[in-house]
């Protein structure tokens, strides 16, 4: 084999902040020291700037077409990661409402955000999934939501455990639905109308770190207190078009050229979920099938199509995984130190090659080590 290059892309099988498309990132080089038509570098121009203004609408318009997105939501770019809104929603829809809000701990994000919320008010755990180490989310029947709850919140996809919801978990029509979809955030379509609130921070699957996107319906944005930190209010960003203070410019342009990457070279997100389901199902395959050399974490019916977690038979095993598989170009497939074994982050950006050498690497080392 000869040496690899330094500057030759590997697959990046990271989990976040992960791979983007590569039409995507040469864009964003080639405009990098001009934007056109701006005689300065994006990073440099002013967020009031009608260039910039412009840029920061046609990300939005961007995620309204694709997830289908109407003017009953606010779309706002925020700061402060995925973690901040696990404050930011009970501090606007919980605190001192007398309510409880009631959440589903299907890992360990959900988990995080439990812990936030009851800083802010009475938290009911509805559905825990602990006891089975996370590895399921729950059927229908298999939780109660009271009727004057404050919300319903999940993780659509626990980027660390590799679980995934397969659709919205059942709420009652009078709370707000609330979901993490950080890593899992336009993967495949959704039905918006479902959601009270939907957010994902971007450096899973959507762009790169700074900037995290809620999408809020606009009756909830009243409910917050006006003794609220300013920036924790979300009437404010919503009243100043995500522009009540400076807001992440350049990853909102980039967000904004992945979203016009899936609509454009993708063909939508149907098209995606295709994709996503055909990449995923290249390794589950290939675990399934290996006799047990390979044991996948998650059960069956709630494998996630993003994070494809794993363990070998014992720890030797997966450290001459990970250390073969990088000779191999395929990195960062270290699973989170929480959880342990192996984790291949398989977000969008991911090319099915990719998965493809993966896959083949899997099925090679199996049979040399079984
Ligand atoms: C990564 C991640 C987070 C935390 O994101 P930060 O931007 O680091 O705060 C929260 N939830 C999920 C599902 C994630 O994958």
């Amino acid at each position: 084999m000869t040496a690899t290059a330094t500057n030759q892309r590997a697959y990046n099988f990271s989990a976040g902040p992960a791979v983007l498309p590569v039409p995507v990132l040469e864009e964003v080089r080639d405009e990098l020291l001009c934007l056109p038509g701006a005689r300065s570098s994006l990073l440099e121009m002013s967020h009031r700037d009608k260039q910039f203004v412009d840029i920061l609408h046609d990300a939005e318009n961007s995620l309204r077409s694709l997830l289908g997105i109407g003017d009953d939501h606010a779309v706002l770019f925020l700061q402060g990661g995925a973690a901040l809104q696990f404050s930011m929603i009970p501090a606007n829809l919980l605190r001192g409402t007398g309510k409880s809000a009631a959440y589903l701990q299907t890992g360990t994000w959900g988990k995080k955000a439990i812990a936030e919320a009851k800083k802010e008010g009475d938290v009911s755990i509805a559905y825990d999934a602990s006891g089975s180490n996370f590895d399921h989310t729950p059927g229908s029947g298999d939780y109660n939501v009271p009727d004057d709850a404050a919300y319903l919140y999940y993780c659509s996809n626990e980027t660390i455990q590799g679980v995934q919801f397969q659709s919205e978990p059942p709420c009652p029509g009078s709370v707000p639905l609330v979901c993490d979809a950080s890593s899992d955030f336009l993967c495949r379509p959704l039905d918006m109308e479902k959601y009270g609130i939907l957010y994902a921070c971007a450096q899973k699957n959507a762009g790169p770190a700074g900037v995290t996107v809620v999408v809020i319906k606009r009756d909830l944005l009243g409910i917050g207190s006006d003794k609220l930190p300013g920036y924790l209010n979300y009437k404010n960003h919503a009243d100043n078009d995500s522009e009540w203070n400076t807001p992440p410019t350049f990853a909102i342009y980039v967000l904004g050229k992945v979203a016009k990457w899936l609509a454009n070279d993708v063909g939508g997100l149907d098209a995606m979920e295709q994709a996503n389901r055909t990449k995923a199902s290249l390794l589950y395959d290939v675990i399934d099938g290996s006799g047990r050399f390979y044991t996948g974490h998650a059960r069956p019916e709630s494998r996630s199509i993003m994070n494809v977690t794993f363990t070998l038979p014992n720890d030797d095993l997966q450290s001459k995984f990970i250390s073969t598989a990088a000779e191999h170009d395929l990195v960062n497939l270290k699973g989170h130190r929480s959880v342990g074994g192996i984790r291949a982050s398989i977000y969008n950006a991911m090319p099915l090659d990719g998965v493809k050498a993966l896959a083949g690497f899997m099925s090679d080392f199996a049979s040399k080590n079984a």
